[in-house]
């Protein structure tokens, strides 16, 4: 595995292999690796001659600096694990190659979709993340890239984000990976106490048992019911909805696209997930 801290270096890299026929899937990642990304850079893997990762934290993304400092970042667990996992390169920049001294330019994102749900709670967010990885998707000229279907609404802004803008990347979801309690695995979760768990796990079991019952719910029988008894787990509840896939509509429960979205914090600890009401992937739809 080779590491690049320089973007010139990885594009020129990816460039020869290209040029050479080879083909190239890219994981754009913010570190602190766990086995959902390994699931990502599994199916990459799978796909492409060579397998890219980033591995950058993007301040602009966050709330606030400390919440950008807070962060975990552990590089030679990354290195490892990325090794172990057949990655061919893995960018790992700093924040001048990124934001080089006297960049300005932002690209902003005004669809309604970025006005709903993590758009109106995280406002910085969407813009953050379609700038970074608009840098990041030119300086890794990969022909696919991947991204989980944990941060759904993410996935979709950046899939418009190449349709808008031109760009001829496959976009590619892959499916959230869970622990053994259902609680999809995130970077964010190694800070969670036990009862912060016992939160986690108890929310993904009402999120279960509004699958079993899909057919039969109302959109307002899934309010009055649930939102009370997630309240009571001690989650700190953000927004919970059903909604189309892919437009974020709200959706009828036994709508086949529907989608059920939930975030909120389970002690100091934000926690975002989403289950297909009818599908296990949502990549059937695409
Ligand atoms: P992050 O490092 O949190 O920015 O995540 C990098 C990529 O990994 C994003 O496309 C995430 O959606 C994806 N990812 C993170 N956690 C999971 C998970 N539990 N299952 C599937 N994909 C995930």
């Amino acid at each position: 595995m080779e590491i690049f801290e320089s973007s010139e270096k990885i594009y020129n890299r990816i460039m020869e292999d290209r040029t050479g026929g080879l083909e190239v899937g890219f994981v754009p990642t913010m570190g602190a690796l766990h086995e959902g990304h390994c699931a990502l850079f599994r199916k990459a893997r799978q796909d492409n001659d060579k397998l890219v990762i980033s591995c950058y934290v993007n301040a602009p993304q966050f709330d606030s600096c400390e919440a950008a400092v807070a962060y975990p970042r552990e590089f030679e667990k990354d290195r490892q694990l990325a090794l172990d996992s057949g990655v061919d390169y893995l960018f790992h920049p700093d924040d001048k190659e990124i934001y080089p001294s006297g960049d300005s330019t932002t690209i902003i994102n005004n669809s309604p979709l970025v006005r709903s749900y993590e758009g109106v709670i995280r406002t910085n967010f969407f813009n953050g993340v379609t700038t970074v990885v608009g840098k990041l998707m030119n300086i890794v000229p990969a022909q696919r890239v991947y991204f989980g279907q944990k941060d759904l609404q993410q996935y979709l802004v950046l899939k418009q984000l190449c349709r808008d803008l031109h760009w001829r990347r496959q976009l590619i979801p892959v499916p959230v990976v869970r622990d053994e309690n259902g609680v999809a695995l995130s970077s964010r979760n190694r800070r969670l106490d036990s009862r912060g768990w016992q939160i986690a796990a108890g929310v993904h079991k009402i999120m279960k048992e509004i699958k079993r019952r899909a057919d039969e719910l109302s959109r307002q029988e899934i309010f009055s019911r649930y939102v009370p008894a997630i309240k009571q787990l001690g989650f700190e509840l953000q927004y919970l909805d059903v909604v189309r896939f892919p437009d974020y509509d709200p959706a009828w429960p036994a709508d086949k696209t529907a989608v059920l979205i939930i975030a909120g914090y389970a002690g100091e600890v934000r926690l975002k997930d989403n289950l297909p009401l009818h599908l296990d992937d949502l990549a059937e739809l695409e």
